[in-house]
């Protein structure tokens, strides 16, 4: 009798899950956003929401819920209900840098996700808004050292990505500046456009049209080679300091405990909008680096943010969040192969 009802107890379980895989999605799904809208995290989200939406047969809807460096987004996404209508674009922020950071942050980024798939790699450019007094990044160093108590630069908050890689360049500078924190990229960006704010370290992703269109200035790319979307903004390389080369990433996630068949679901639809020819040609355009083949996978994803908790950890501590240790460089995430 008990062996009975244990088979039909796995049979119920199997049909369940078909179930939710022939029917997923059956209504709109939310992907919490956790900077503000026009940023680099709510492009990208944006970008390949929409492909998947077309993949999925139903709309991702993004969600701007930004806070405390983008931790506030990622926790409420951590705790809504894992039955895959909430998903989340965290970063290297969110998913990096932040345990370093918060002593009390109320996620684990290692436990409490499943991993859908990395979404891309951002380089990292230092921008100044447009009358910075300085034409290339030496220049840039010497005036912020000479001007410290007046130079402002702008982050979207204490662990997000130019918060951070902003903490790298000072140290490895010794060039100080006071900071403010933002919502976000996107409404930074419009300070330093607007000349109320010096200087940012940010991902690549929506600095390009405003570096094209000349409404702020690129001082140099922290990357081994010149990005096709830049042409003409040197390296840090070229430029003097070959030290500070950094990248950053943004990855799509899910609350723990998300059935397999609808995360499958969800990477398939995420492969797919990354080969999909409209939504590659705006990434490209956009600098991010769009991952190949074996960096697709949910296992790619869960391992880099395990070796970026890590490698965080080491560089960063809570109490003044600014680098402990010389800080090394973070491995970029492996391109397509061209
Ligand atoms: N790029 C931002 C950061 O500094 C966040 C954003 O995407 O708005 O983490």
């Amino acid at each position: 009798m008990k062996r009975h009802l244990i088979a039909l107890a796995a049979a119920l379980a199997l049909s369940a899950t078909a179930a939710t895989a022939q029917t997923y999605p059956t209504r709109p799904i939310t992907m919490i956003v956790p900077f503000a809208a026009g940023g680099p995290t709510d492009i990208i989200a944006r970008l390949v929401g929409e492909s998947m939406s077309k993949t999925l047969g139903q709309q991702i809807v993004v969600e701007n819920v930004a806070g405390a460096g983008g931790t506030t987004g990622i926790t409420r996404g951590a705790q809504s209900k894992p039955d895959g209508y909430t998903i989340m674009m965290g970063h290297m922020g969110t998913h990096g840098a932040s345990p370093a950071l918060y002593p009390n942050l109320k996620y684990d980024p290692n436990k409490d996700f499943e991993f859908i798939g990395l979404a891309g790699g951002t380089p990292i450019v230092i921008v100044a808004k447009k009358a910075f007094p300085a034409k290339d990044l030496k220049e840039f160093v010497a005036y912020i050292k000479t001007n410290e108590a007046k130079v402002n630069q702008a982050h979207a908050g204490v662990g997000s990505v130019s918060h951070t890689t902003c903490e790298l360049l000072k140290a490895q500078t010794g060039a100080k500046s006071s900071a403010v924190p933002y919502r976000g990229t996107g409404p930074a960006l419009n300070d330093m456009v607007g000349g109320q704010v010096d200087y940012m370290c940010d991902q690549i992703v929506n600095l390009v049209e405003q570096i094209k269109g000349g409404n702020i200035r690129a001082i140099a790319i922290a990357t081994p080679e010149r990005s096709p979307a830049l042409p003409d903004v040197p390296t840090t390389k070229e430029a003097g300091l070959p030290e500070y080369q950094v990248s950053a990433w943004n990855g799509i996630f899910a609350p723990k405990g998300t059935p397999a068949d609808i995360t499958k679901a969800l990477n398939a639809a995420y492969v797919k909008a990354l080969d999909d020819a409209a939504t590659r040609k705006r990434l490209l355009d956009l600098g991010t680096v769009i991952p190949d083949v074996a960096g697709r996978t949910p296992e790619a994803l869960q391992k880099l943010v395990a070796s970026e908790v890590a490698r965080w950890k080491g560089i960063l501590k809570p109490a003044e969040a600014a680098p402990a240790a010389p800080a090394t460089a973070p491995a970029a995430p492996a391109a397509e192969k061209k």
